[in-house]
């Protein structure tokens, strides 16, 4: 087998056209380019990471491209109007942001400021999220830019919400439970105001994938059809029916197939244009969010991926809507989408690097001597016989040989020496059939159990738990490669585990063409160079990075403290003539923080640290100088970053 490589063959192992194009490729030097408008302007990342820890931002850390975010509405918006052209769609569309996807402030406020030219708005589904909304998004004097109230609402939410209208917000508040309409009632009799008001219909089409069930009967929010009658008849006899505006619908997020989406979209446009007939001030069909991202680039309708792009989900919304209304004579609304994946999730990247590795066992074994234990001799005659025809009949000896050294051992009849020897030429074997077996496209299902023992473990500087928790708890798939030596052939297949003491801490799955792979390509980690080797106390490896993809949907605010692993460095880049500025470092939590989070206060521990020491003095167990040398290391833990630096 040849070690030359390209970065062709990276492009290819990875798949990084089919999920990065066109934000993400490789340059020439082997790093990846960061494009953040799918321009020739490109950032070399490696290079943008180095310079950062110069600036004493270190990993793990997470890089916002805002500029993207820029790029992913005007696509949407871009799609969504050539849709309504195409289809001599006599209505405009009106994308609204769920901050429910990232609240964070800078990124609101960014896509609040991108949003002005396409009169994107805000979601919400919360109270807090409303205070967020409220107070970011401008009052635009045309009622353009929407602001959305979904999920569930007690009356301090809707009696706030009822009285921004009187600011000026075009604010619509979505009925998700009938119990609703009746405080709305109430409090706009009281305040002797009109509201502006939707429903959230409970869809019969059935969703997919992870959050398939976000429709349907069992579905946690929104009414049934019965229940949407009752609204009706109950503004009705109000004499406020004109108040209902907007049907709203969800599906769920990340909807990989087409199919799904039409299918909803045909169910709406019935209901919206049979309220129509029905006397409501209907205008607006809002299709919730649902426009999946292709983490494994396979473009199929696999969880991971979606077999569809952004102009076929607009040429279907606008065909299908327009179809119904023009065949019910009822005038197109004005069509909004909530997409939050899809406009979020490429603009940030995690970065982290690896601290060490652990790689199955490779020492060349020694040849034994007549004297040795019968099972070393047996196990140093299997090593010397493996060739490519009989790999597999010696597989299963050096498995049956380790097995009875083991035994023996654990009866007495093998020396701690003895058994090293023997572990050893086991794992020769592994690695000798290992290399006969790992560029065959197939091998027998027994030789499994040796792929698996052959992957490694690569140590990184993350909990996986706070940065990527949605590959913990529901097996989300991101893209994850070295941002660097993308023109070395990466010979290592690994797992990655992360710095938690939880076994779940980890990532073991990863994205494929075909299916999910269960280890990644990888570079054997680089010792240090002499000249390096003082500069650095934590590691003895130059450094290797790593990024995960895609990640800037839900991944932040989802994240958990688990091991008191805190937030990290947050940077936001944005674009600035030919080159590119750190507009923003966020740094992330330090030990104090998160001792915070938990009712610590750094005072106090440092305080009773401090008597320990005195008390340590007068028994005489450490000396002044030790005792200050502690002290001065513990309030410097606690001023620290929770990851190792
Ligand atoms: N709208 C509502 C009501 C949601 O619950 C969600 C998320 O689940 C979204 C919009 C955003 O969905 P997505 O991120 O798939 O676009």
């Amino acid at each position: 087998m040849t070690d030359f490589w390209t970065i062709e063959d990276s492009n290819k192992l990875y798949q990084i056209q089919g999920w990065g194009e066109p934000y993400f490729s490789i340059n020439e030097q082997g790093n990846i380019a960061v494009s953040t408008r799918g321009d020739d302007d490109k950032i070399d990342l490696f290079e943008l990471v180095e310079s950062l820890k110069k600036r004493d931002v270190h990993l793990p850390l997470l890089i916002r491209f805002s500029d993207m975010l820029d790029d992913r509405l005007k696509r949407l918006h871009d799609c969504m109007n050539e849709a309504i052209d195409r289809y001599n769609y006599d209505n405009v569309y009106r994308g609204v942001y769920p901050i429910k996807c990232n609240q964070h402030k800078q990124l609101v406020e960014a896509l609040v400021e991108y949003g002005k030219p396409y009169n994107f708005g805000l979601e919400v589904g919360s109270k807090p999220e409303l205070m967020i909304a409220l107070a970011t998004l401008e009052v635009d004097k045309n009622g353009q830019r929407l602001l959305i109230c979904n999920g569930y609402k007690d009356k301090e939410y809707l009696e706030t919400a009822l009285l921004a209208q009187q600011l000026g917000h075009n604010l619509i508040i979505v009925i998700e439970q009938i119990s609703e309409l009746y405080i709305i009632l109430k409090l706009a009799q009281k305040l002797n105001l009109k509201p502006n008001l939707g429903v959230r219909a409970k869809l019969q089409t059935k969703g997919s994938g992870h959050w398939g069930n976000s429709t349907g009967e069992k579905a946690k929010f929104g009414l049934t059809i019965p229940e949407i009658l009752t609204v009706v008849n109950k503004l009705k006899s109000e004499d406020k029916l004109d108040c209902l505006k907007l049907l709203h619908f969800h599906i769920g997020s990340q909807i990989s197939s087409i199919a799904v989406i039409k299918d909803a979209i045909r169910e709406a446009s019935q209901i919206y244009v049979q309220l129509s007939k029905m006397g409501a001030g209907m205008k607006y069909l809002d299709v919730g969010g649902g426009l999946a991202v292709d983490y494994d680039g396979s473009k199929t309708n696999f969880y991971a991926s979606k077999n569809y792009n952004m102009q076929n989900y607009a040429n279907d919304i606008v065909a299908a809507v327009k179809e119904t209304c023009d065949e019910n004579n009822i005038p197109s609304p004005i069509l909004v989408s909530e997409s939050g994946r899809a406009i979020t999730s490429h603009h940030s990247v995690l970065i982290f690097n690896v601290v060490s590795s652990n790689n199955p066992p490779l020492e060349i074994p020694k040849p034994t001597e007549e004297k040795e234990h019968l099972i070393i001799r047996n196990l140093w005659e299997t090593y010397e016989t493996i060739d490519e025809e009989n790999y597999q009949e010696m597989y299963h000896d050096a498995v049956q040989f380790k097995d009875e050294a083991i035994s023996l051992f654990n009866f007495g009849y093998l020396s701690l020496l003895d058994r090293a020897k023997a572990e050893q030429l086991y794992w020769g074997c592994c690695h000798k059939i290992y290399q006969i077996t790992k560029n065959e496209t197939y091998v027998s299902d027994d030789l499994n159990d040796l792929n698996d023992l052959m992957i490694a473990t690569y140590y990184i500087n993350l909990s996986v738990f706070q940065s990527a928790p949605d590959a913990w708890a529901i097996d989300q798939l991101f893209p994850v490669l070295p941002i660097h030596r993308l023109n070395e052939k990466p010979t290592v297949k690994g797992v990655l585990a992360d710095l938690t003491c939880d076994s779940d801490g980890k990532i073991d799955k990863f994205i494929d063409l075909l299916d999910v792979k269960n280890a990644l390509e990888l570079h054997p980690l680089k010792p240090l160079e002499a000249k390096d080797i003082d500069n650095k106390e934590n590691t003895n490896f130059q450094p290797y990075y790593l990024g995960m993809f895609l990640v800037g949907a839900y991944q932040e605010i989802m994240g958990n403290l688990h091991n008191l692993f805190g937030d990290i460095n947050v940077i936001h880049i944005q674009n600035k003539e030919e080159n590119y500025q750190i507009k923003y470092v966020v740094k992330g939590d330090t030990v104090t923080d998160v001792l915070k989070y938990v009712e610590y206060s750094a005072e106090d521990l440092t305080e009773k640290l401090r008597c320990l020491t005195e008390n340590a003095l007068l028994e005489k167990q450490i000396d002044l100088e030790k005792s200050q040398l502690l002290i001065k290391n513990y309030e410097e833990n606690l001023r620290s970053y929770t990851y190792l630096t």
